[in-house]
């Protein structure tokens, strides 16, 4: 199957956002920039694409400190001190595709499940206990075994508990979207992993994310599904050119914000961490160093999206990281199927690097002058 084909299920919305982000990104080069660019950059209110090209260039390096004091004024501006804290649960590790760099990639031969309504619920009372408002539920993609009737369901236990849901499953059209909406759905996470088409082909061999369009036009179709909000990003590190896909990524939100002005848009930054056969992947490190320079670089292009920072990153850089452009922290997280409760029914997708508790993260925010928020929307 060619990355570009849909298969007969799958839903094609009339939308030139790939076209106009596949362009830009093809046109980006990043060497071209020079220190001049980068300071007219920092200087400026708004900045536009090729403002945003400059901030991710490798010469804006030297002027990192003055970008990270541009989007700290940017970050309180729009979110004043506050830090809102959610967790994810895992509730099914069942997939079809083969995404060489995950461990829930089907050729691995891990323990799988999928919790039960009854499992759910217990995993969600004891996430509840903690004072969480906000979850995220995650599964592999495997729709003859957690269809969207499954995930429906669970949604709707977790809105019994919590104010703001998220979910970050697989693509779906848009009456599906609009389905979970329904049952209490907020938000729609779908990362693009790369926005190199060839990368893309050599890293999804297997399975219905094959098809590179479908995944790529999620959020447009979470939104005309009427959800809320939409989350992208990119797995940095994936590809060998972490700087052009973080700058497709950025690209790809705003026109969508553009479009979309009511859609809440965020973005999440992973990298690649260890999980099993990751002696196959052979992906260019990008350092904390190079991670904070697009988490500020997204800051600046979108002011007022949601950056969220998760437990892939170790605690010093995910303390130093809120406040300053990250507006969204998980805490007690674990990342295999349940957990919350007691023995975990699947195992896990990768290693966290940050095991801290709620408490103890919402104890990190108050002391560094933060603000905990735990419901940031209210449904009147
Ligand atoms: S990244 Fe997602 S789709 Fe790919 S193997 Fe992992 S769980 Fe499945």
């Amino acid at each position: 199957m060619e990355i570009t084909e849909h298969m007969p299920y799958m839903e094609q919305i009339d939308s030139e956002i790939m076209d106009k982000v596949l362009k830009l990104t093809e046109e980006y080069d990043y060497n071209k920039y020079t220190e001049r660019d980068v300071l007219e950059a920092i200087e400026k209110d708004y900045i536009d694409f090729k403002d945003y090209g400059a901030l991710l260039s490798p010469v804006a390096f030297k002027y990192i400190e003055k970008i990270a004091q541009k989007a700290k004024a940017e970050t309180f501006k729009h979110f004043g001190n506050s830090v809102c804290l959610f967790t994810p649960l895992y509730i099914a590790n069942y997939c079809e595709n083969q995404c060489i760099y995950c461990g829930f990639n089907c050729s691995n031969q891990i323990k799988r499940g999928a919790l039960t309504y009854e499992e759910i619920e217990t995993e969600v009372q004891n996430i509840a206990k903690t004072g969480l408002k906000e979850i995220l539920l995650l599964t592999g993609e495997a729709p003859t075994i957690t269809g969207v009737e499954y995930i429906g369901e669970a949604v709707k236990i977790c809105k019994k508990y919590f104010t703001n849901i998220g979910i970050e499953v697989y693509p779906m059209n848009s009456d599906e979207y609009a389905y979970l909406q329904k049952c209490g759905a907020d938000f729609v996470s779908v990362y693009q992993e790369t926005y190199n088409l060839k990368e893309y082909d050599k890293n999804h061999p297997k399975g219905p994310k094959r098809c590179f369009p479908y995944r790529f036009n999620a959020q447009e179709r979470a939104l005309l599904g009427g959800m809320r909000g939409v989350a992208f990003g990119c797995l940095l590190g994936l590809s060998d050119d972490f700087r052009k896909d973080a700058y497709a990524a950025g690209c790809h939100a705003f026109l969508i914000g553009q479009k979309y002005p009511q859609g809440e848009i965020s973005f999440s930054v992973p990298r690649i961490r260890p999980f099993i056969n990751n002696e196959k992947n052979g992906p260019k490190d990008v350092f904390e160093r190079e991670l904070l320079q697009v988490m500020l670089s997204y800051r600046l292009l979108m002011p007022y999206a949601e950056i969220t920072i998760s437990t892939r990153e170790a605690p010093k850089f995910r303390n130093n990281i809120v406040g300053l452009c990250a507006t969204k922290i998980s805490a007690g997280v674990r990342v295999s199927v349940g957990g919350h409760d007691e023995e975990a029914k699947g195992d896990e997708q990768f290693e966290i690097s940050d095991p801290r508790s709620v408490k103890e993260v919402t104890e990190m925010l108050k002391n560094k002058g933060l603000q905990p928020v735990f419901t940031d929307y209210i449904y009147v």
